[in-house]
């Protein structure tokens, strides 16, 4: 049994016994009411110590058990999520005239992203509840995700993406057995449109923002860098933003660790979006409490979102962190794409990279002030999207007959 008390919805605080309620407020509808899960926190202390979390032998997501939605643990399906690197990048670091840089590489996860950390929550979500057949709308990496949880429990799989969704993402839907529904429209289209076939044929429906339970399975990565950080939190946590789940699920995640008194700092969270597609920096920039929709364009296809699905949330998140959203070009992602490559070693996909540039873009501003510490999460890895990442390719290989005389001849025209 978990520790869950109730669904909180964001907008009215009305409050829903768990199981009363799967995805939004009804009173406050899909977009407005989503719902924060609140749990009893003094049994989660209990529970959760630094020194009892630190003799766990359980080197994934699930070492904070006592403080994640599961009823039913033996729904849990047996694909190793979280616990990915966080590396010190010590020369960027001195580069920027920070104190510290940390970034933490969530493509390690099991379909290469951060999404298997809400999946893997779902799937038992979705298990508990008895669901015949799920579905998900996604720009891919949810969706790719999702599929690898449902092949595993068995369960019919309907997934809506855009047209344009990368081939990589596709071709592991394809894999994993999912039945791909591409909408000739945008993610925002095609998540309408998903939201209103689950409803008609009862599917468990996955999507982001309205389904309560997947900020829970996000805000994992933030408990783990408070652990791998030694319980020092960074200034600031830099995190890529679409639709804003990510973003506000680990500022959830380090409020509920600071709640039971395991970290004594907060770190202030900037969501980092593409100019083109940058709904949050325009709400937040004219204070307002929720995004005009807009139709997105940007290399960055996983935050390629008009309607940020988690902007209640997310607009309150950078409030209460003292954070705030920033908007970089679609050639700073491309750049930081290199510099990640090249300087940490970590091979990101454009959204992934893109915390990273918001990074730069606010470190040669000084605007982080002096000594800062910074963590910067990198969410996808870049060979989810090849056609993206060959954009930031700059040189070709060399090509040359099998001669040692045409090597040494093609080294010299470089
Ligand atoms: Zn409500």
């Amino acid at each position: 049994m978990s520790f869950i008390t109730d669904l909180e919805c964001v907008s009215c605080g009305r409050r829903f016994f768990p199981g009363e309620l799967d995805y939004t407020c009804p009173d406050c509808g899909p977009l407005l009411g989503t719902c924060k899960v609140n749990y009893d926190y003094d049994a989660v202390q209990q529970k959760l110590t630094r020194a009892n979390i630190a003799a766990r032998r359980n080197y994934t997501h699930w070492r904070y058990m006592p403080i994640l939605p599961i009823e039913r643990p033996d729904y849990i399906q047996p694909l190793a999520v979280g616990w990915t690197p966080v590396y010190p990048a010590k020369k960027l670091a001195e580069e920027w005239d920070l104190g510290a840089l940390w970034i933490k590489d969530d493509g390690r996860n099991p379909s290469a992203s951060l999404k298997d950390r809400a999946s893997s929550i779902a799937i038992v979500k979705a298990l508990e509840k008895g669901a015949g057949a799920v579905a998900a709308a996604s720009t891919g990496n949810a969706a790719s995700s999702w599929s690898a949880f449902t092949a595993l429990a068995g369960l019919p799989t309907y997934i809506f993406v855009p047209e344009n969704a990368p081939r990589a993402k596709v071709a592991q839907l394809l894999l994993y057995g999912a039945t791909v529904i591409k909408v000739k429209g945008t993610y925002d289209q095609a998540f309408d449109l998903c939201c209103q076939a689950a409803e008609k044929w009862g599917w468990y429906n996955r999507s982001t923002a309205i389904n309560p339970y997947l900020g829970e399975g996000k805000k994992t990565a933030a408990l783990e860098i408070c652990e791998q950080l030694k319980w020092n939190t960074p200034d600031y946590v830099f995190v890529s933003v679409g639709d804003g789940c990510i973003y506000q699920g680990m500022w959830k995640g380090f409020r509920d660790f600071y709640r039971i008194g395991l970290i004594d700092k907060l770190p202030k969270m900037i969501g980092v979006q593409a100019s083109g597609s940058a709904p949050l920096v325009q709400a937040w920039e004219a204070g307002a409490d929720r995004c005009e929709p807009l139709v997105p364009h940007t290399v960055a296809d996983s935050i390629a979102v008009g309607v940020p699905r988690d902007q209640i949330k997310a607009l309150k998140a950078a409030k209460e962190s003292e954070g705030k959203f920033i908007a970089v070009s679609d050639e700073e992602i491309l750049e930081a794409i290199s510099i990640l490559a090249r300087r940490a070693g970590v091979l990101a996909e454009p959204a992934g990279a893109t915390a990273l540039a918001g990074l730069r873009r606010m470190a040669n501003q000084g605007s982080l002030g002096a000594n800062a510490s910074a963590l910067v999460m990198v969410t996808g890895h870049g060979l989810k999207d090849i056609d993206g990442v060959l954009k930031a390719v700059e040189q070709e290989p060399i090509t040359v007959l099998p001669s040692l005389e045409a090597v040494e001849e093609g080294l010299s025209e470089t």
